[in-house]
């Protein structure tokens, strides 16, 4: 017996921020197109004793990480990791497969497109751009024809500042029978795992990602997997670069060591993480991303905010504020509720927010965002039916 009377309940909590005081900060959620969450698991690997990259773990490691990517692919093709993002691998890859002074042809139409063109400007080839608006998708005549005497052709299948996947089937297609012999290099960093990708089929020759993005594992790897019949085209000695040489790289890599030290831990990491994504086959892994991204296209429209692109990528819902809600004002307050959205990319910071299931979430995070669309667009004084983002989130989902 005591005769101390049971502490009072807790009152209800003032504000939002007061009732989630409790939450560590790592719970902010990340709902943008990469970093994206990381399944636990994979985040412990890399807790795991340092292993060597040369001993017989290490190179075990980096073959079975290499073997997973090309089988996330569906295609034959050889993968070579790097340490860098997205974007070292990419420079890898052009300059791996174009000789100096070579002819680029850069297809753009939204910001990571814009980035090859002016990668490959700096490295000094003969670049020429092939351009739609932002939002729109690439004609695949327009782009065959800049492309008729190029060596390479550099384009994005996912365009992750726009939300516009762009046929790269049709294009690669086109811009082949035209120039039987160019080179095609895919920026595949948000489609890689996530969008219907058959490059086998489609004839594209390398293909691009990266780590934080569909593959779910934390920042610090590129990938670039290369067809078999584009390695006998690489440079032998590309005159530019020697840390992002893919030719050596690659090399190495079949023969399971790399010439520098690689970020192995990550590695191992990722590995994990590929487990999962080939734990169901391709099509149903393409499909369920699709479903997801249709259930937030379907909570955008439910709210007034549409999608920018006609045709869309399932790694994220680029959507259109209802006037007089901006882009930054939507990704701001879902920041204060604890959701780390984007707004647009410069210059369309205020014309678009961008949400996204990318990486390890699953379709009940897809009606979980719709349910924080209608918080946010509610608290910022717009007017819908409650609930109808989330019913017709549930409604996509099927
Ligand atoms: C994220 C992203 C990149 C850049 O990748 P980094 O890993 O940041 O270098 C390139 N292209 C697209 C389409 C992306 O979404």
């Amino acid at each position: 017996m005591t005769d101390t009377a049971p502490a009072p309940l807790p009152t209800a909590p003032a504000s939002a921020a007061q009732r989630d005081a409790h939450l560590p900060l790592n719970r902010r959620r990340l709902i943008a197109p990469g970093p994206v969450e990381v399944e636990p698991r994979v985040l412990l690997e890399l807790a795991q004793p340092q292993m060597h990259h040369r001993a017989p773990e290490g190179v075990e490691t980096l073959q079975e990480a290499r073997r997973k990517l090309a089988l996330l692919l569906g295609a034959p093709y050889d993968a070579v990791i790097t340490t860098s993002s997205g974007t070292g691998a990419f420079e890898g890859a052009l300059v791996s497969l174009t000789p100096e002074g070579g002819r680029v042809v850069n297809a753009q139409a939204g910001k990571f497109s814009e980035r090859w063109g002016e990668m490959a400007r700096r490295l000094g080839y003969d670049t020429s751009i092939v351009a739609r608006p932002w939002g729109d998708v690439l004609d695949p005549e327009e782009v065959a024809d800049a492309a008729r005497d190029a060596h390479t052709l550099l384009i994005t299948h996912s365009e992750t500042s726009t939300g516009a996947l762009h046929d790269l089937e049709a294009v690669t297609k086109a811009a082949k029978a035209l120039n039987p012999d160019l080179i095609v290099i895919a920026d595949c960093v948000t489609s890689y795992g996530v969008a219907e990708l058959r490059p086998a089929e489609w004839s594209v020759d390398a293909i691009v990602s990266g780590s934080q993005k569909g593959t779910a594992t934390p920042p610090g790897l590129g990938f670039v997997l290369f067809s078999p019949e584009v390695q006998a085209r690489m440079v032998k000695d590309t005159g530019r670069g020697f840390y992002l040489d893919l030719t050596r790289e690659l090399k190495g890599q079949k023969a399971g060591n790399t010439p520098q030290t690689p970020a192995i831990n990550l590695i191992s990491a990722l590995s994990l993480a590929l487990d999962r994504l080939l734990a169901v086959p391709l099509e149903v892994l393409w499909a369920e991303k699709r479903r997801q991204a249709d259930a937030l296209i379907a909570a955008g429209e439910a709210l007034g905010a549409p999608t920018w692109a006609p045709r869309t990528t399932p790694a994220v819902a680029v959507l259109r504020p209802p006037a007089p809600l901006t882009g930054r004002q939507v990704s701001a307050r879902l920041a204060e509720m604890g959701q780390r959205a984007l707004p647009g990319q410069a210059p369309h910071e205020d014309a678009v927010f961008r949400v996204s299931t990318l990486g390890y979430a699953d379709r009940y995070d897809a009606l979980g965002i719709a349910g924080m669309l209608e918080d946010a667009f509610a608290s910022l004084g717009a007017r819908f039916t409650r609930g109808a983002a989330v019913r017709a989130a549930w409604e996509a989902l099927g």
